[in-house]
């Protein structure tokens, strides 16, 4: 089950700790820093997504986009994205489980939550543009995809 959390977000963060120290002799300079960064408080409606479905689809896939078959490399080691076939929010309230998720880079994860892609029950990849496979969803063995959430995203997609 989905839950939500209300939080409160403040952001504390000041772009000049030290406005005094800049543009000392510059009046231009020091009536713009004298009135720092605006900011906003607000409140927030946020997903809790389960850690466990996140750790166990990279692990499965060992961080491998299941689309383009790439890992992104950063500093702290190989990255991944993990996407919702049936999205959780509103308004597919999609559930968070492993059967609906899929491991991809950020910009395979953009082009199916826009439905720039989406797949066959046959798990081919389709290029909304065109049509056109343009190959087989990468696939592991522990990694069931339950077809339910498949049809549901091709369906909202290409209505
Ligand atoms: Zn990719």
């Amino acid at each position: 089950m989905v839950q939500f959390r209300l939080e409160k977000i403040t952001d504390a963060e000041t772009l000049l700790d030290r406005p005094q120290d800049i543009g000392a002799d510059d009046p231009e300079l020091k009536s713009a820093t004298a009135d720092p960064v605006s900011r906003t408080e607000r409140v927030t409606r946020q997903l809790n997504r389960k850690a466990s479905v996140v750790r166990n689809i990279k692990k499965w896939h060992n961080n491998v986009c299941q689309v383009c078959h790439t890992t992104i490399e950063l500093p702290g080691g190989p990255a991944s994205e993990v996407a919702h076939i049936q999205g959780l929010g509103e308004p597919h309230n999609g559930p968070d489980r492993e059967e609906n998720a899929l491991c991809l880079c950020p910009n395979d994860h953009l082009r199916f939550d826009y439905g720039a892609i989406y797949l066959t029950d046959d798990l081919k990849v389709i290029d909304a543009k065109t049509g056109q496979a343009i190959g087989a969803l990468r696939t592991h063995p522990r990694h069931s995809i339950d077809l339910r959430y498949v049809r549901q995203h091709r369906s909202y997609w290409t209505k």
